[in-house]
């Protein structure tokens, strides 16, 4: 669903991504790893189109995102069509990012009421199910600040999950929580990539790649270092990069 070719971005001149390809295949998992300012991140905002790549392409759903290809040339897309292409991608963010003067239910319908134009009772009845589905239908009418981070973390992704898109990126959903609400949020997500959801998640919690991750890569200073399955990259890696990582962080 997703095939990153040759991507290159540049902030100035520190090249934050260089060269990385990459595929994801319809229901699968992938896994990013790797050190602080390796491009994991950046990586993420390309394929949402938070950011603008400089060299190479990307598809997501079978269409090159932000380009339109005319004869020879490349043609930037306009607004709305970035916006269109955006709504296959749902995103959760290390910090919650949640609307604090809504509530937990407002936030879920508040994206499918203004975009997707369908009735307010039904888009109501799927955000109820979304709250279920999170474990958290209790706390309809709460507000983030009265939620814990874990919980806050899981009406985000049902928040995101409420535009129903094809492919959810995570960026390291996890690591702003108190050790204790980490696995409630896994648990959330390990649910989703049961269901069959395509998931690119960059993480530093191991177990949950090694558990869950159809593929993992490691990445280092904008360069994609190493790929494989989990029980290589994670247990057994090639390269030494990637081992030294993997020591630091275990
Ligand atoms: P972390 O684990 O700390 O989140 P990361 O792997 O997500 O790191 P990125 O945030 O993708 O790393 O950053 C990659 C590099 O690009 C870093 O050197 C970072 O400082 C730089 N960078 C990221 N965003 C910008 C920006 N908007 N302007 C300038 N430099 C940026
Ligand atoms: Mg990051």
């Amino acid at each position: 669903i997703v095939t990153i070719a040759n991507v290159s971005k540049f902030f100035g001149p520190l090249k934050a991504l260089n060269n990385v390809s990459l595929a994801i295949e319809p229901g699968t998992v992938q896994c990013i790893i790797g050190p602080s300012g390796s491009g994991k991140s950046t990586l993420l905002r390309c394929i949402n189109q938070l950011e603008k790549i400089d060299q190479g392409a990307i598809r997501v759903d079978g269409e090159l995102i932000g380009y339109r290809r005319v004869g020879d040339e490349l043609h930037e897309l306009t607004d709305p069509e970035v916006a269109r292409q955006r709504l296959v991608t749902g995103m959760v963010f290390q910090r919650f990012n949640l609307f604090n003067h809504m509530t937990a239910l407002q936030n879920i319908i508040e994206g499918p009421l203004t975009v997707l134009k369908r009735p307010r009772k039904e888009i109501v009845a799927e955000a109820m199910a979304l709250l279920e589905r999170v474990g958290l239908a209790e706390k309809r009418d709460s507000y983030p600040s009265e939620l814990s981070g874990g919980q806050q973390q899981r009406i985000a992704i049902a928040r995101a999950l409420a535009m129903k898109p094809k492919l959810m990126l995570f960026d390291e959903p996890t690591s702003a929580l108190d050790p204790e609400l980490v696995g409630e949020v896994l648990n959330v997500m390990r649910d989703l990539a049961a269901s069959g959801m395509t998931m690119i998640v960059v993480t530093h919690e191991l177990g949950f790649a090694r558990e869950v991750a159809g593929d993992v890569v490691f990445m280092d200073k904008g360069e994609l270092v190493e790929q494989g399955p989990p029980q290589t990259v994670l247990v057994a890696p090639k390269q030494a990069r990637t081992r030294d990582f993997i020591a630091a962080v275990l």
